[in-house]
């Protein structure tokens, strides 16, 4: 699937004579978007090859995984079970778009508590959920495995040979080592890790081949899904400026990293940045509802 880029102008990208675009893989799907598209491409493909019974697999209350899990599978005629983050979800769940979404879908949710959800890469664990679902397809937590990875090499086309730096957000990594294995020698690439951590290089060079890339942590706005209200700004504003749409999880934290780094001439005049839409949209609703209880701005949608 060929996404396009498209062209970001701004004035302070014109004065620090850089060019910016952004892969528009968000646009691929409302729900099976960005990154989580090509994660399960492949291992949807195995799972029908290998005739599993059912998929199964893992994430939290807003996972933009479990969304697109639940939709590529009721869209192929597998069943899909998903293992949920947090007993108490259970009693609430119809507040949680993300979970109803999945659910409309067909989704089995299984709901567990943070100690049991902590043992999702623990082979004892994995074999009990093989016994209790027999037949089962099991993609691990952010569908981030081999063939998760092959599917991402396939972000970066021969048409973006031209640019010098990709840029992407980081979750489990999985993303990251696919662009890195398909992006060119002179490319660098940069990554914008959405939590707190230093585990995360040694998860990416597990799967990556070259040396090119780098993480840059000052941008993960204190942890996994948490805002300020600078970055919920941020995020209206550039929807204002530029008409993209970014999610708070990922990739507004990516993007206001981008800028803040242009702003600071991290990048050389005439450098040539593509930053990469990892999608995550469908996120934005529940988002807004915490938002809404803490009587933050909201995400303008
Ligand atoms: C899951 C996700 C990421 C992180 O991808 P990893 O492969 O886990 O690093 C980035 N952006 C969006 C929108 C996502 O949903």
């Amino acid at each position: 699937m060929n996404v396009l880029n498209q062209s970001i102008e701004l004035p302070i990208i014109t004065q620090k004579k850089v060019s910016l675009a952004i892969k528009r893989e968000d646009m691929i799907h409302p729900f099976i978007s960005g990154n989580k598209y090509r994660k399960l491409k492949y291992n949807l493909q195995q799972a029908i090859d290998s005739k599993s019974r059912c998929l199964l697999t893992f994430g939290g209350a807003f996972s933009n995984h479990i969304a697109a899990t639940a939709y590529a599978g009721r869209e192929n005629n597998i069943k899909t079970i998903g293992i949920i983050r947090g007993e108490e979800l259970e009693a609430k769940w119809e507040q949680n778009p993300t979970l109803v979404f999945a659910k409309a879908q067909g989704m089995e949710l299984v709901f567990v508590s943070r100690e049991v959800y902590k043992k999702k890469h623990e082979v004892a664990f994995i074999n009990q959920l093989k016994a209790a679902y027999k037949g089962c397809y099991i993609l691990p937590e952010g569908g981030a495995n081999a063939l998760a990875i092959k599917g991402c090499e396939e972000i970066l086309t021969a048409a973006d040979r031209d640019f010098d730096v990709i840029c992407c957000a980081v979750g489990t990594g999985g993303t990251i080592a696919g662009i890195i294995n398909s992006a060119e020698p002179q490319q660098r690439v940069l990554g914008f890790p959405a939590l707190k951590g230093d585990f995360l290089k040694e998860d990416i060079c597990k799967f990556a081949q070259n040396k090119n890339w780098d993480l840059n942590n000052q941008f993960n706005f204190g942890g996994y899904a948490k805002v300020t209200t600078e970055l919920i700004t941020f995020i209206n504003t550039f929807k204002k400026q530029t008409n993209v749409q970014l999610d708070p999880v990922y990739t507004g934290k990516m993007m206001f990293g981008v800028l803040d780094l242009i702003r600071n001439d991290y990048f050389k005049p005439g450098t040539k940045i593509l930053a990469i839409h990892t999608g995550g949209l469908q996120g934005i609703e529940g988002m807004n509802n915490l938002l809404k209880k803490k009587n933050l701005p909201l995400i303008h949608d």
